[in-house]
C-alpha cells in the first residue's frame, strides 16, 4: 500500500515556560500591602462607615441589623426604629411582635429582634443603659460578635479596631495579605502588617474599594487604580470600556448608601475637595488601561 502522502502536522511548539514569579518577601508584602493603603485613602477620602448612625447605641442596633442585607436597607429602617425605641430602656421593654414588624425589611427580623431586645436588656440591667467601650464588654451582648464589636469601637469610641466582613476578607486575600478564611485569623495577620493608628480606616477604605470596584462576582480589574499593586488583577473584567460599567455607587454615578451622610469623618474636607479629582481618576483609569 502506497505511503500515505498525508504530513503529519507538526506538534505545537510547547510555549516557554513561565518564569517562576518570586516568592515576595515578607518586607517586600507589607510595604505593598501599606501602599495599597495608601492609594486606598487617595481614591477614597471620604470612606467611612455607612450606617447612619447619632450614638453608639444607634450604631450597635443598625450593625446588628446590617447582617445578611445592605447598609441602605438598614438606612431606610432605622429612623423609624429610633423613633419608637430611643433608648435601650425603651428597646428592652418593647413588644416582640411589633419591633419585628419595623425591622421586617432588614430579613430575619425574628433573630435580629430577639438580639436587639436581648442586648437593650443587657444594656440596661448590665451596663446603667450605656453601650460599653470595651471590646470584651461588648461581645458578650445577645447577636454581637467580634466584627460588630469593632465596628461600635472603631467608629463610636475612636478605638482602633478592624473590621472583617465579608468584602474585607475577599480583598485582603486577594491583595495576598492573607490566605486565611477564618475572619478572626484575617484580623490577626492584617492586624500586624499595618499600624494600629491606621485600622478603622483601613476597614472603611477597604471595605468601600470592595463595594465600588473589586465585586465579589466581577471585580473591575480594568478600572482599578490598586491594579499595579494587586496579584489577583485578571480575575475580573479587564477590558476597560467593559470594568468602568461595573463600578458602583458614587464611582459609577448612583447615590451612596448613607441617607445622612456625616459631616464630620475623617478626610471629609479632603473628600469635598477631591470628589470631582477622584471621579475623573476612575474615569481616566477606564478609558487609559
Ligand atoms: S485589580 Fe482586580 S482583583 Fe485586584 S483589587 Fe483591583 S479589582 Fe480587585
Amino acid at each position: 500500500m502506497a505511503e500515505s502522502k498525508v504530513r503529519k502536522a507538526a506538534p505545537p511548539k510547547a510555549k516557554p515556560a513561565a518564569k517562576p514569579r518570586k516568592p515576595e518577601t515578607r518586607l517586600a508584602m507589607v510595604r505593598r500591602a501599606r501602599r495599597i493603603n495608601r492609594e486606598l485613602a487617595e481614591l477614597y477620602p471620604y470612606a467611612h462607615p455607612e450606617l447612619d448612625f447619632e450614638n453608639p447605641f444607634q450604631l450597635l442596633v443598625a450593625t446588628v441589623l446590617s447582617a445578611q442585607t445592605t447598609d441602605l436597607r438598614v438606612n431606610q429602617t432605622t429612623p423609624a426604629l429610633f423613633a419608637k425605641y430611643p433608648t435601650p430602656e425603651d428597646m428592652a421593654a418593647a413588644n416582640p411582635e411589633e419591633l419585628e414588624e419595623i425591622i421586617r425589611p432588614t430579613g430575619f427580623f425574628r433573630n435580629k429582634a430577639k438580639s436587639l431586645i436581648g442586648l437593650s436588656i443587657a444594656l440596661r440591667d448590665e451596663f446603667g443603659g450605656e453601650v460599653p467601650g470595651r471590646l470584651a464588654d461588648l461581645v458578650t451582648l445577645p447577636g454581637v460578635g467580634r466584627k460588630t464589636a469593632n465596628v461600635v469601637l472603631g467608629n463610636a469610641f475612636g478605638v482602633p479596631g478592624i473590621t472583617v466582613d465579608t468584602h474585607f476578607g475577599r480583598l485582603a486575600r486577594r491583595f495576598g495579605w492573607t490566605t486565611e478564611e477564618d475572619p478572626v485569623k484575617v484580623e490577626a495577620v492584617v492586624g500586624e502588617i499595618f499600624p494600629k493608628s491606621e485600622w478603622t480606616m483601613l476597614s472603611h477604605r477597604v471595605v468601600f474599594h470592595g463595594r465600588r470596584i473589586c465585586h465579589s462576582q466581577r471585580p473591575a480589574c480594568g478600572a482599578c487604580p490598586i491594579a499595579p499593586l494587586c496579584p489577583s488583577y485578571g480575575e475580573g473584567e479587564t477590558d476597560p470600556e467593559k470594568a468602568g460599567k461595573l463600578l458602583k455607587y458614587e464611582l459609577g454615578g448612583q447615590p451612596g448608601q448613607r441617607l445622612k451622610p456625616p459631616g464630620n469623618f475623617p478626610g471629609e474636607a479632603a473628600a469635598r475637595a477631591d470628589a470631582a479629582a477622584h471621579q475623573g481618576k476612575v474615569a481616566d483609569m477606564a478609558v487609559g488601561q
